[in-house]
């Protein structure tokens, strides 16, 4: 789980130009804009609240209450600001110690886009009957107002069966919060593949039988969703089958295109870009070079290499600035949501080191 709010320390304070009431803090690799008045000092401890935090509608955050409390990616004064510091002192009496988790204390909830019920939009009810004799508005009405009932009396009630415990659920670790792991895998070379920005879907083969799964849930095969959609459309389970043959493997990709996440990429249909293979009974994945060589052999796409055998350096501002860049995905030329970084070809693969730079010039963009 990401630690929206965590106990943290102030590196460095830096002043900004022309400007008498903030000043830049520094936390691990965020830099954030803070008053002046707060007097934080460099080796503070402090509370980091990361963007995408949502706070509490309390008084004190009332000047983020026309965006909806929501932490964003800013710019003040020419500078990027990511992420809110608050002092030691807004927390209940205690003894706390760096990373602690402080997200359920300070009541933050986490933005989501939503992206399961994006990619599950159009399908309302998978149940005969509903659709033969409840006319579609009624259904809509129903859904929006009483969604818990409508789910209850209009659905199957077998859909949802959460998720595999033997497949990771795929996630990545922002590059800012691994100042450690950065000094120590410096020097090392990397694969860069674009970060796409759609749903993540998960796709695998156990025991003989073929499975289709959201980001957290698995997906009934007749709920007519875009996950199934695009693997009946691309054919993925006879594609899967006669490269793996009988053995228990998994395929997680980004799904876009229409009617996923704004389809920002411009993607006709819909399409998805695998970027893990994980073998499940070794419980190992194949790196990512393989992901390339095996999805191109079986008829798939894979996510975009953009660097290979990329020798990182400790220096996170340097990496940050290599997430920018246009994207290849469909030839939008928008900008990219930023770079997964992984060990090109790691000694081990069940530990798998790898995270993720966000083009900060897309945040400013797109918040
Ligand atoms: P956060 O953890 O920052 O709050 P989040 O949990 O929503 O955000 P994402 O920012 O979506 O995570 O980043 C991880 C997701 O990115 C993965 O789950 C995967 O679906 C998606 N993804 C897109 N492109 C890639 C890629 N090239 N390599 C790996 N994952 C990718
Ligand atoms: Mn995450």
């Amino acid at each position: 789980m990401r630690k929206l709010a965590s106990i943290q320390e102030i590196i460095d304070i830096k002043s900004i130009e022309n400007a008498d009431a903030i000043e830049l803090a520094i936390i691990n690799g965020w830099q954030c804009v803070v008053n002046k008045n707060d007097n934080f000092k460099v080796g503070d401890k402090i509370v980091m609240v990361e963007i995408d935090s949502i706070l509490p509608p309390a008084p004190e955050f009332e000047f983020l209450k026309d965006r909806k409390y929501r932490v964003r990616t800013i710019k003040l004064r020419g500078q990027i600001s990511q992420g809110l510091v608050l002092p030691i002192s807004y927390l209940p009496k205690g003894n706390y110690n760096i990373d602690d988790d402080v997200t359920e204390i300070i009541g933050i909830t986490k933005y989501e886009p939503d992206e399961d019920n994006d990619a599950n939009k159009k399908v309302i009810t998978n149940k005969k009957w509903v659709k033969k004799y409840i006319p579609d508005v009624v259904l809509s009405f129903m859904f929006s107002h009483f969604p818990k009932l409508s789910k209850k009396l209009f659905t199957n009630t077998v859909i949802k069966k959460g998720f595999p415990d033997f497949i990771y659920k795929t996630d990545e670790e922002r590059i800012q919060n691994l100042k450690n792991l950065i000094n120590e895998v410096a020097g090392m070379k990397f694969v860069g593949t674009e970060k796409i920005d759609g749903s993540s879907e998960t796709i695998y083969l156990k025991d003989n039988k073929f499975y289709v799964c959201s980001r957290n849930n698995h997906i009934d095969k007749d709920d007519g969703s875009k996950y199934w959609q695009v693997v009946k459309e691309q054919d993925i389970e006879s594609k899967i089958r006669k490269y793996f043959k009988n053995r228990n493997i998994a395929l997680q990709g980004e799904l876009c295109g229409e009617g996923i996440q704004g389809n920002k990429y411009k993607i006709k249909g819909i399409d998805i870009y695998i970027f893990d293979i994980f073998d499940i009974d070794k419980q190992e994945y194949y790196n990512q070079y393989e992901v390339e060589r095996i999805t191109k052999e079986i008829g798939l796409k894979s996510v975009p290499i953009i660097y290979r055998d990329f020798v990182l350096s400790n220096n996170i501002n340097e990496i940050l600035k290599l997430a920018e860049g246009k994207s290849v995905v469909n030839n939008s030329n928008i900008e990219r949501e930023g770079i997964v970084w992984r060990l090109a070809v790691p000694e081990n693969n069940k530990v798998r080191i790898s995270f993720k730079s966000i083009s900060n010039k897309f945040l400013l963009k797109n918040e």
